[in-house]
């Protein structure tokens, strides 16, 4: 995902994949509640330590881009993972040209799918290929880049929920989505991104299936140990998606998750642009972009490694998600 600072733009203006980028940094309100106790591990009933495992056990696949060997690995290991759970498994195959040498590269987007037969659905998301270099790297920008946020965080805390997900006792259905070459990017800032979400959001579009989402929820760096969530900017300002990000951050005020914090940040362009644009899915993206904080970087960088993300962090994340879902306002349900 990218994000361009509105100072930026105002001497520049940056063409990328044919998209305009900008983007900027809102403050509003945000209340005070310093008092109050905040959740720990013990509290939550997502369990974060089991997250984190899933989170090392994907970096332990090395570096993960798309059609890589450690990708193959972890998508291996997503299939069994999610299987065991009782899952459906769905996947989108389709091959690519790599965009440095030309070669095919074989991607794919994973579908797991919970009552599979429900014809209302919820998307959850998250891409799970991790960048080829770390380039914002002062020291080594083509050194190894394993994304325990970028990347990893997202699908660790699915697998957490996966354990959740068989008993959900809801009229309407879920799938998770593993997006594929969200950034499989060579040169900075030139290429194609988004392209797993495209090409599923086309799909979506072009052949409707039975069921229809309701709408989308993408978690992307959820993991960082110094976590704060602002209201990405794109999915606040879109009218069909703003109820989806009030309610999910009204769920974690309830839960006192103050990692959430209630104000729009920067404006975000991830996968949930092709969700919403293309396939006319309301959208949301969780994201803390600030990795660890302003001023500070490891976004895109070698220390994007595990010891940099939080058990706790991805406990808080999940559970906010897991709490909206179960009790999922009946407003942002299709019409029957
Ligand atoms: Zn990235």
């Amino acid at each position: 995902m990218r994000r361009f600072d509105r100072k930026l733009t105002v001497a520049v203006s940056i063409f990328c994949g044919g998209a305009l980028l900008y983007g900027g940094f809102i403050l509003l309100d945000e209340p005070s509640t310093a008092h109050s106790r905040r959740p720990t591990l013990s509290d939550i009933p997502v369990n974060g330590q089991r997250a984190f495992s899933y989170l090392k056990a994907i970096c332990d696949f090395g570096r993960r881009p798309s059609g890589s060997a450690g990708m193959r690995k972890q998508q291996a290991f997503l299939i069994s993972h999610f299987r065991k759970l009782g899952a459906t498994i769905d996947q989108q195959q389709w091959t690519i040209r790599h965009p440095e040498n030309g070669t095919p590269v074989n991607l794919m987007n994973l579908i797991v799918r919970w009552h599979p037969k429900r014809l209302q659905r919820i998307l959850l998301c998250a891409h799970y290929d991790t960048r080829p270099f770390p380039d914002e790297d002062a020291v080594n920008p083509r050194g190894v880049f394993v994304g325990a946020n970028d990347g990893a965080s997202g699908v660790a805390v699915l697998c957490e929920l996966g354990n959740h997900l068989v008993n959900l006792d809801t009229q309407y259905g879920v799938d998770f989505v593993f997006f594929d070459a969200e950034e499989f990017i060579f040169p900075q800032g030139r290429g194609e991104y988004f392209v797993g979400s495209v090409r599923f959001a086309e799909q979506y579009r072009a052949q409707p299936p039975k069921h229809r989402y309701a709408c989308a929820v993408l978690l992307d760096m959820v993991g960082d140990r110094e976590l704060q969530i602002y209201k990405e900017k794109n999915s606040w300002t879109w009218n069909d998606s703003r109820p989806l990000v009030q309610d999910i951050w009204n769920t974690a005020r309830e839960l006192q998750v103050r990692e959430f914090r209630q104000r729009v940040g920067h404006e975000i362009r991830d996968d949930h642009l092709p969700l919403h644009d293309i396939a006319g899915i309301p959208a949301c993206d969780i994201i803390d972009f600030d990795y660890p904080r302003r001023g500070r970087n490891y976004w895109h960088t070698s220390a994007d490694t595990p010891d940099k993300c939080s058990p706790l962090s991805l406990a808080k994340v999940g559970w906010v998600v897991f709490e909206w879902l179960q009790n999922i306002n009946p407003n942002l349900l299709l019409k029957e």
